[in-house]
């Protein structure tokens, strides 16, 4: 299975998902669904066995964007503690968010079992330790607070690792599972019940009819009545964009030489905070370690940062080897919950599901109970609390879209030397380097077979200039996560537009 980095990701041991269907564009859907991950499987799956005519587009392949790069702990205790939903939303809100979370998991086991799917589904329980005076205050005030929000914990002596700790708390009624597997299976289930799945099938552009909604695709056009925007984050410009910041999360997987692995879910509480669980994959135990985030584009060298976390893990663990290594990208809300339900400054037929943080495959699920029921009976699950309503309109908004959407149009028509450019800077394979040229600035990567690849630096989604990211051999922007492979090519939106390509003379002399 592909995803939308270089490094390879423990999930991706299982085939690209084949889909069955003709495109059918003569017929009207009831909702078309924009993304093929955890998010949009699922909801088309829920809406397609509620009676709805479905389709789902998908511009790469199942599970390409962050599904195929998660970690799967299904988790009530969430990243956002409640002590901060508490403070930010009240007592009642953090009892719906730990309803809503363990609704996610008891979903998931009912689609296990319902459909038989292999993907080692197993209920456990979560650990929480700190390791410090300071954390052990704030783990007892998480501890108050998830009581409060309605989770059943308890201090414990003992946790699945060998670190050091000062306190813990263990954690009901948690799970873990193989992402893909479990995607995959959906999705063949969701074709079975009459959906329809179109995978390498890139939503280019939406717009209102009179009678619906004409859905502009890299390969046809499809008329929907309702049309949900599950790719992570919306694409073009929206006011969430405001609200949800781009983060990179990095994970290894890896062989213990004692062959004990550890159960549960277990996390520590620094900030950027580890976590770790085990995963069995065709029999054989991985033992997963994941953390070191930072906000994407940040001036960090990505190798660097693999290297931290496997010294880190064998500062814990035994280790034999590590089989996997691979980091992806979350949207953090700005207050801490997810934006589920109608996508801002656009007509109710529009939804939107993104700012999970790192608890996706939880808020995946809320996402698709939610919005399933807000189109089947115009209600919401969950008082409303998801609401990406509750985001303001800012004064200015609309001259400020105008003004960014402009894409800045820079080398069209100019032929660049390449071996200037390499003189400019010395590149290995592998690196990528934003240079100064004649003053525009020029993003120029070397791949493994010593080819130069130069594109414009600036990010067609709203300008920002973009960085490289040497492990996942992509230009990754800080502003609101837009992310392009070497050749300019859109990875990940919110960019709808691929960045420009510079023309190198040398090139064009070769071919
Ligand atoms: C390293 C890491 C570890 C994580 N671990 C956990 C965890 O343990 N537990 C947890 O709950 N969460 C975890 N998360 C978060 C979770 O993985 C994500 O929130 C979740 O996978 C998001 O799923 P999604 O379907 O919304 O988005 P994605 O999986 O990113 O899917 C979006 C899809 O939309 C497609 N798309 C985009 N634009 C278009 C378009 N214009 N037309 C058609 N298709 C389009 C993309 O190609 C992509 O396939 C983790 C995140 C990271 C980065």
């Amino acid at each position: 299975m592909k995803r939308d980095g270089n490094n390879k990701s423990l999930w991706q041991e299982v085939p690209d998902y084949i889909s069955k269907k003709n495109q059918h564009p003569d017929v009207i859907y009831d909702v078309v669904i924009v993304g093929g991950g955890m998010t949009g499987v699922v909801t088309a799956l829920l809406l397609q066995k509620a009676g709805k005519k479905c389709l789902l587009a998908e511009a790469h392949s199942l599970g390409f964007g962050t599904t195929g790069g998660t970690t799967a702990h299904l988790n009530t205790l969430l990243d956002t503690p409640y002590t901060t939903i508490t403070s930010n939303f009240g007592s009642e809100a953090s009892q719906t968010v730990a309803r809503a979370a363990s609704e996610a998991i008891d979903l998931i086991e009912k689609h296990v079992n319902l459909y038989n799917i292999q993907c080692h589904f197993t209920r456990t329980e979560a650990y929480l330790f700190s390791q410090e005076k300071k954390e052990s205050e704030e783990l007892e005030n998480i501890y108050q607070a998830s009581l409060q929000a309605g989770l059943s914990l308890k201090y414990v002596r003992n946790i699945p690792i060998t670190s050091h700790f000062e306190k813990a708390l263990q954690i009901e009624g948690q799970g873990m599972f193989h992402p893909t597997k479990y995607l995959l299976a959906l999705a063949k289930e969701f074709e079975r019940l009459g959906g329809n799945i179109q995978t390498n099938c890139k939503v280019e552009n939406v717009k209102e009819i009179e009678d619906g909604i004409l859905v502009e695709t890299s390969t046809a056009v499809f008329k929907a009545n309702k049309i949900i925007y599950a790719t992570h984050i919306p694409p073009g410009i929206n006011l969430l964009h405001l609200r949800c910041a781009p983060w990179r999360s990095y994970a290894i997987a890896v062989k213990l030489s004692h062959g004990v692995y550890p159960k549960g879910l277990t996390y520590d509480m620094k900030d950027p905070y580890h976590y770790y669980r085990t995963q069995y994959v065709d029999g054989k135990p991985y033992l997963i370690i994941g953390g070191n985030d930072h906000k994407t584009g940040e001036d960090v060298n990505t190798e660097l940062v693999f290297r931290h976390l496997q010294a880190f893990a064998k500062s814990i663990f035994d280790i034999q080897e590590v089989t996997h290594q691979w980091s992806s990208q979350y949207f953090e809300s700005s207050d801490g919950l997810p934006y589920i339900g109608h996508l801002p400054g656009h007509s109710d037929s529009y939804y939107v599901a993104t700012g999970f943080g790192g608890n996706g495959m939880i808020y995946s699920h809320v996402a698709a109970m939610e919005i399933t029921n807000m189109i089947l009976s115009n209600k919401s699950l969950y008082t409303e609390l998801f609401s990406p309503s509750r985001v303001k309109p800012i004064a200015g908004f609309k001259n400020f879209i105008a003004h960014n959407a402009d894409v800045v149009k820079n080398f069209i028509n100019k032929l660049i030397p390449a071996d200037t450019l390499e003189e400019l800077v010395e590149l290995a394979p592998g690196e990528g380097k934003i240079v100064d040229f004649e003053g525009s600035k020029i993003a120029l990567s070397k791949d493994t077979d010593g080819r130069l690849h130069a594109v414009s630096s600036v990010c067609t989604h709203m300008k920002g200039t973009v960085a490289w990211n040497s492990t996942e051999k992509s230009w990754d922007c800080s502003c609101h996560g837009a992310r392009y492979d070497a050749e300019g090519k859109v990875l990940t939106g919110p960019a709808n537009q691929n960045l420009e390509t510079v023309v190198l003379s040398d090139l064009i002399a070769e071919s």
